[in-house]
């Protein structure tokens, strides 16, 4: 079951990227499969110490902005990740139906942007494969506010840079962490994705309803 957005009181739309707009198994084959291979292969490591020393490292930082930032794992693990990322830039894709509801959220004139916790780096190779920029009014990722999207500082920053309403705003993330700050900061209608990685499993939301199919909501 998709919830019933209540599109006539809706004037802002926050989106996510990673796992919500784009398919998430792009940066699980990145960070749980091409790097540890990558970093096995440079460090002399079986890939089982390799997944191992690199899980440790991201279970460290999760959650920080540092956990998110290109330039942070290139300089820790010595390896150029923007140029990795670039040379796998054709496995990104949609999640399904998100091109509809983008050209919808335009026809409709809701104010769409992009929130994204992703490195600025990230954010343009995902344009280059994807062009969704041309359904956003603006692209922000929180790295040029200083704080990710899980601290209440990001919230403030994030509204007094675009000046939206909390109370007609729309928010979707796959991050139930993420989520929970945006309400608790006062977005009003918060929702999650019930498959944000194509190839697993379905994951609980709660307290947040999920969506499970965007072109459900193009048709309400
Ligand atoms: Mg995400």
């Amino acid at each position: 079951m998709n919830p019933i957005i209540d599109w006539k009181n809706i004037e802002t739309v926050l989106l996510d990227m990673d796992g919500t707009i784009l398919d998430l198994s792009f940066d699980n084959y990145f960070w749980r499969e091409l790097l540890p291979k990558v970093y096995a292969e440079k460090n002399t490591l079986s890939l089982e110490q390799s997944r191992l020393h690199l899980t440790r490292s991201y279970a460290k930082i999760e959650g920080k902005l540092q956990w998110y930032c290109l330039d942070f794992w290139s300089e820790q693990l010595q390896i150029n990740l923007a140029e990795l990322k670039d040379s796998v830039r054709e496995k990104v894709a949609y999640r399904p139906g998100a091109v509809d509801f983008l050209a919808f959220l335009q026809r409709e004139n809701k104010k769409t942007i992009l929130v994204t916790n992703a490195h600025p780096k990230s954010l343009e190779i995902k344009l280059l494969t994807t062009n969704f920029n041309q359904y956003f009014a603006a692209l922000t990722s929180s790295h040029e506010y200083g704080y990710p999207k899980e601290e209440q500082d990001y919230w403030k920053k994030l509204q007094s840079h675009l000046e939206f309403n909390p109370e007609n705003t729309l928010f979707i993330d796959d991050s139930i962490a993420i989520l929970t700050a945006a309400k608790k900061y006062g977005i009003k209608y918060c929702y999650g994705i019930s498959q944000p990685d194509l190839k697993q499993d379905i994951i609980n939301t709660h307290p947040f309803e999920a969506i499970h199919d965007f072109s459900s909501l193009v048709s309400q």
